[in-house]
């Protein structure tokens, strides 16, 4: 029965690392995958993450099937963290949602749902974080693109983008980045958010946020769900999925959160009634250990406030790596001008290199990025910073 299947090609930013680990020079460098590492370049699990487990190892709760939603305890929390407790819908009880297995998870299941209620097409940023497309597509959606960047200028191509989203039919879906935009690590100002929310309602549009950062780009979870924030102040009926991979170091715990924002409390119900209905068949129910986790952190004030400082110091060291890295080009001999590395936020600097650049960079120096010269500033520390500087500039003088 397998003799026909061939061999699928890697995936294109997670097969880096595969690619990577057969490399044995011994200064390699990967700045591929968006993993924070420590200035050491070593994975890290936040203090407050270690505490929380710690606090549930003591409790020795059992390991049942949770619903098909998810920890509802969870769930409430992960609303309060990004729409804030004073959210006029929240207030109301019209914000409800499902516990997700993550970020990924979370998309496809809304994809699934909005197939089945009709959808045909979503308006993706471009570029967007390659997994958009394919989590789309399998899920019966036809994705289209809407301008996003200028690659000339390595800016915000807020000129053209709403000219495509006036172009946009009525009641299509249009995907956003929250914060942190991947891979361009460029944000809408709070004015042209504002300009972006009045042209979207214009034209009828169903907004839908992908917030995988909240907290990396400023170092603040409030004013990173700013932009989310002043959609549904705005009156729009939002939906959005949240991932807690990054911004509580949980990546492998696979734990997010799809809510939606209803015109009232029997709507938002509803919707998430169908969100169940996309769940059961696909995985059941989703798992517990992440949900308690971030749970047992957001409902202790003391642990909260050690997450909002632990957080903070994962961005804090990526914009000191910023700055590092545009100073040792600079140092190198470089006179690009590489000013958008410091504008940028979030956890990648979409450098500009091209695609031979890239490959040159992995052959010659062993310094591995992704094929559209993202780099995962997570990944650059005080020590490889000369050699990775050193390695771009080599490649693009
Ligand atoms: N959306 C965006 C924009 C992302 O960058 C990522 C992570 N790279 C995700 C969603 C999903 O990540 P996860 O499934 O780990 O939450």
């Amino acid at each position: 029965p397998w003799s026909q299947f061939e061999m699928a090609p890697t995936d294109p930013i997670v097969g880096l690392n595969e690619i990577y680990n057969k490399d044995d020079f011994p200064s390699k460098v990967i700045v591929g995958v968006g993993a924070y590492r420590d200035d050491l370049g070593k994975p890290y699990v936040l203090p407050c993450v270690r505490e929380a487990e710690q606090i549930l190892m003591d409790k020795n709760l059992d390991m049942e099937y949770t619903g098909i939603a998810g920890e509802p305890k969870f769930v409430d929390l992960a609303l309060k963290f990004v729409y804030g407790e004073d959210s006029v819908p929240i207030q109301e009880n019209r914000v409800h949602g499902v516990q997700a297995l993550s970020g990924t998870g979370g998309l496809r299941v809304f994809g699934e749902l909005m197939a089945k209620h009709g959808h045909k097409h979503i308006y993706v940023p471009n570029p967007t974080w390659g997994n958009h497309i394919p989590i789309f597509t399998n899920s019966g959606l036809e994705v289209r693109k809407y301008r996003y960047y200028d690659a000339e200028s390595s800016d915000l191509d807020f000129t053209n983008m709403m000219k495509d989203i006036k172009d946009i039919p009525k009641g299509s879906l249009i995907l956003m980045h929250a914060c942190a935009h991947n891979p361009t690590g460029m944000d809408p100002t709070m004015e042209q958010w504002k300009e972006m929310s009045e042209t979207i309602k214009k034209q009828g549009l169903v907004p839908f946020f992908d917030c995988a950062y909240q907290g990396f780009a400023s170092g603040d979870p409030v004013k990173d769900a700013s932009s989310v924030r002043m959609f549904v102040e705005d009156g729009h009926l939002i939906s959005m999925v949240q991932s807690f991979s990054k911004n509580f170091g949980l990546y492998g715990q696979r734990i997010g959160a799809l809510s939606v924002v209803g015109a009232d409390e029997d709507e938002a119900k509803r919707v998430v009634s169908q969100m169940k209905m996309v769940i059961r068949p696909m995985y059941s129910n989703p798992p517990r250990q992440g949900a308690r986790i971030v749970t047992t952190i957001l409902e202790d004030p003391r642990l909260t406030q050690d997450f909002l400082d632990q957080c903070r110091g994962m961005a804090d060291r990526i914009n000191l790596m910023r700055t590092l890295l545009q100073d040792k080009l600079a140092e190198a001999g470089s006179t690009k001008n590489w000013d958008h590395i410091t504008k940028q936020i979030g956890m990648f600097a979409y450098s500009g290199l091209n695609k031979d650049q890239v490959m040159e960079m992995r052959e010659k120096h062993h310094v591995y990025c992704t094929a559209d010269g993202r780099i995962s500033m997570a990944g650059v520390t005080s020590g490889n910073v000369d050699y990775i500087a050193n390695a771009i500039h080599d490649v693009s003088k």
